[in-house]
């Protein structure tokens, strides 16, 4: 007997046709003799519906409300399975995240999980039940509800399959699995057989929207084997798991691409040791996540530093930039929300040389002028206008062979 844990994202979930589906699969994923622990976030967009309401009362809701909010879109996707689940003549159990032992740390709204206390999940697959969990949540050591951040259902799912050791984590979402590139903007995108963790961890950080990072690198931490599929067709999709076992041996995986960040750029820095690290450091106190970094080489004793950050972390690093900026004698602080990424990725990469130069040649012919470069063994980004990286995806996708054979 196999322990399965099944993931269904907003869209999976959508409506009541939507569940009754997903109540079908994993009611016939039970009856071929497998355990099955069910994660299911909020139907549809309601998540967004929920912060709506709140910012409509409040710009910046006390995070603690909040997260007791938010959770609540799980707990209605949660419930109705069960009942779906039930009328199918199958026994389940729905649990919020605190009930399923999911605990975490006290930073609301990216909480992130300490340990799971499975006890009771593991009680209730003994007694035959199939399990729904409400994703996206835990208690926190202070007892509070909390949330592990946009997306975070993913992650739920994956400390749970690692916590019970299952022996797959399936993801089902409203693609086939993961691609090449993103098929809305690359028509001729294919759907990869296989990707390494490190080669999805890669995409997730770039814009590849179909999982969340933080689940990516618990999977590779915990050894979780993970399949992302199709809700919609319930056919094969994308394995992610160690390197060895990925059989595509394409020097370039997927172009991903992601318009979320702005670019702060902080204009005369005294260049002198002791900077670098206030600066960063006062960011990580305010929670800002900061991403890619460049600073310049110094003229007349004074740098520039620019770097950028989540769209959504702009108002705090604003605040934490300019005040430093002050203190420290730096000239002004500009910020530059029209920006994109624009990322290659593939282990081929490594045992590979030029694969830079070929990206950065492909730029210039499509006339795109490349404003930041950063790199990792696996990776190469560039950060580029917003307005023109679409152009650059597909050029290219065409470049490295990833267009799909004509047919
Ligand atoms: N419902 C949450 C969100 O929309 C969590 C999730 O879907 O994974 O971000
Ligand atoms: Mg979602």
């Amino acid at each position: 007997m196999s322990l399965i844990v099944q993931k269904f994202g907003g869209t999976s979930v959508a409506d009541t046709d939507r569940i009754r589906a997903v109540a079908e699969h994993v009611v016939r994923t039970r009856r071929q003799g497998n355990e099955v622990v069910v994660v299911v976030s909020a139907m549809g967009k309601s998540t967004d519906d929920l912060l709506r309401l709140a910012n409509d009362l409040h710009e910046e809701p006390p995070p603690r409300e909040l997260d007791m909010l938010l959770t609540a879109g799980e707990r209605i996707s949660m419930s109705l399975l069960c009942i779906a689940i039930s009328r199918l003549g199958e026994p389940s159990a729905s649990f919020t995240g605190s009930q399923a032992g999911i605990l975490t740390d006290t930073s609301h709204g990216k909480a992130r999980i300490l340990e799971v206390r499975a006890d009771r999940l593991r009680e209730s697959l003994a007694g035959g039940q199939i399990v729904v969990v409400a994703g996206f949540q835990g208690v926190s050591t202070t007892r509070d509800i909390t949330t592990l951040g946009r997306g975070g259902s993913d992650t739920t799912a994956v400390a749970l399959a690692a916590a019970l050791k299952a022996d797959v984590c399936e993801i089902y979402t409203d693609v086939a699995g993961v691609y090449t590139a993103d098929p809305r903007v690359v028509p001729a995108a294919r759907k990869l057989h296989a990707v390494s963790y490190e080669e999805m961890l890669e995409m997730a950080a770039t814009g590849g929207r179909v999982l969340a990072l933080r689940s990516v690198e618990f999977a590779r931490n915990h050894g979780v084997a993970l399949h992302v599929r199709s809700s919609f067709t319930w056919e094969p999709g994308t394995w992610v798991t160690e390197e060895e076992a990925t059989m595509e041996q394409a020097i370039i995986s997927a172009v991903t691409h992601d318009t979320s960040e702005a670019k702060v750029t902080i204009t005369r820095v005294p260049d002198k040791p002791g900077i670098a690290a206030r600066l960063f450091r006062a960011l990580a106190d305010a929670n800002v996540n900061v991403d890619m970094i460049v600073q310049n080489v110094s003229t007349g004793g004074t740098t520039d530093i620019s770097f950028t950050v989540p769209k959504s972390d702009l108002p705090a690093s604003q605040g934490v930039t300019e005040a430093l900026a002050h203190e420290i004698g730096a000239e002004a602080v500009t910020h530059d929300d029209g920006i994109a990424r624009l990322s290659l990725v593939g282990a081929g990469m490594k045992s590979h040389p030029g694969v830079a130069a070929r990206m950065f040649e492909v730029l210039a012919d499509e006339g795109l002028n490349i404003e930041m470069i950063s790199t990792s063994s696996i990776r190469i980004s560039c950060v580029v206008r917003a307005d023109q990286v679409e152009r650059g995806v597909q050029a290219l996708h065409a470049t490295f062979d990833l267009d799909a054979a004509p047919v």
